[in-house]
């Protein structure tokens, strides 16, 4: 997938052709081959090794992993959470860091709001119960809650979370947050009251999660904070693992201090099979989806395929992270 006559670049992706459609690498090949392996998969490591452009999923990018591609000059994170990726190592490297925001905003809200249907109405166990039960007539499935009228603790005000904010006003629930800056315009948008995450904790029907993952965030969530919690609360994370002890989860959702939680990350991704929260009634887990649209997926591909060509070209990014913004990033 090569222009004829050019200088010879190579992108690597590591997120598969059901993400970076083959079309996107197409509009590349004026500039650069592409190349699709992921990680683990034989010939990822060689081509790393060719590779100017990465367009990355979840591979931990650090020094090693630098060491093994010399001429790389930019990861793009396929996504907009880079906590795999070590930016000062890719600065001091003169490797350019971007990623995806705002364009997967409205899934990740969606999915968001999705969850909590699905925990505050039981709707996983009530399609199970169609399949196996209802027909036998011989026990009846719990109710569930309305939402109109309860509290949404939004723990991360951001892109995703104001967009999570935006969609409460349809259910007639009422937003508060907790974020290390305070957004007075979303306050006043979507009325939305900015409380300590103490408060927060104690006061909501749900909490959900969307922080990003710095060293500052982990474990954010641990017993403590879930005792502070409701018991007839639901905690949605759509965010990243980490930020919950999951452990903590685990003996809070058995022991009753919260009635719910709903995930679509795990501190280990895929969640193993024995994992201890498999065999929960009380949670819904779905496999790191939050952006996963067609339309949502395609235009990550397309926000990577700019920044791509624009550093392939010798200019600077458009979605460099906020680490690198006002940096001059410059190839040893
Ligand atoms: P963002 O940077 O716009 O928003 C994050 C917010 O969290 C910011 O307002 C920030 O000030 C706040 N924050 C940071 N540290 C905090 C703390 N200690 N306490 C309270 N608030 C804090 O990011 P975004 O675009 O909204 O994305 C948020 C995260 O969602 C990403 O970093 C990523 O990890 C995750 N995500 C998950 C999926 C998925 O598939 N499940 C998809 C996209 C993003």
């Amino acid at each position: 997938m090569k222009g004829e006559g050019l200088i010879d670049l190579r992108i690597l992706v590591s997120v598969g052709e059901h993400n970076f459609p083959r079309d996107v690498a197409e509009s590349l090949s004026d500039l650069a081959e592409v190349i699709y392996h992921q990680p683990g998969e034989e010939g990822y490591r060689e081509a790393l090794g060719d590779a100017d452009a990465l367009v990355a999923g979840m591979e931990r990018v650090d020094e090693r992993f630098l060491a093994r591609a010399p001429r790389l000059r930019i990861v793009a994170r396929f996504g907009v959470g880079y906590d795999n990726v070590d930016v000062e190592a890719c600065t001091r490297r003169g490797v350019y860091v971007t990623y995806t925001p705002d364009v997967l905003s409205g899934a990740v809200a969606d999915l968001t709001w999705g969850l909590i249907l699905t925990l505050s109405r039981h709707l996983v166990r009530a399609d199970r119960f169609v399949r196996e039960r209802w027909a036998l007539r011989r026990e009846r499935l719990p109710f569930g809650i309305d939402l109109e009228g309860k509290t949404l603790g939004i723990i991360g005000l951001g892109r995703i979370g104001s967009e999570v904010a935006r969609r409460a006003q349809g259910f007639g629930v009422k937003v508060i947050y907790n974020d290390v800056v305070r957004r007075p315009e979303l306050e006043e948008a979507y009325g939305a009251e900015y409380v300590s995450l103490k408060e927060l904790l104690q006061r909501v029907d749900i909490v959900s999660i969307h922080v990003p993952l710095p060293p500052s965030t982990e474990r954010l969530i641990g017993e403590g904070e879930l005792r502070m919690m409701k018991p007839s609360a639901l905690l949605i994370n759509t965010s990243r693992g980490k930020v919950i002890d999951q452990k903590a989860l685990v003996k809070a959702l058995k022991e009753g201090w919260i009635a719910g939680a709903a995930l679509d990350v795990y501190e280990e991704e895929p969640i193993p099979l024995d994992d201890p929260l498999l065999r929960l009634e009380n949670v819904v887990l779905t496999p790191h989806i939050g952006s996963a649209t067609r339309e949502t997926r395609r235009r990550m591909a397309l926000v990577c395929a700019q920044n791509v060509r624009a550093v392939l070209e010798g200019r600077r990014p458009p979605n460099v992270v906020p680490e690198q913004i006002g940096k001059p990033i410059i190839p040893p």
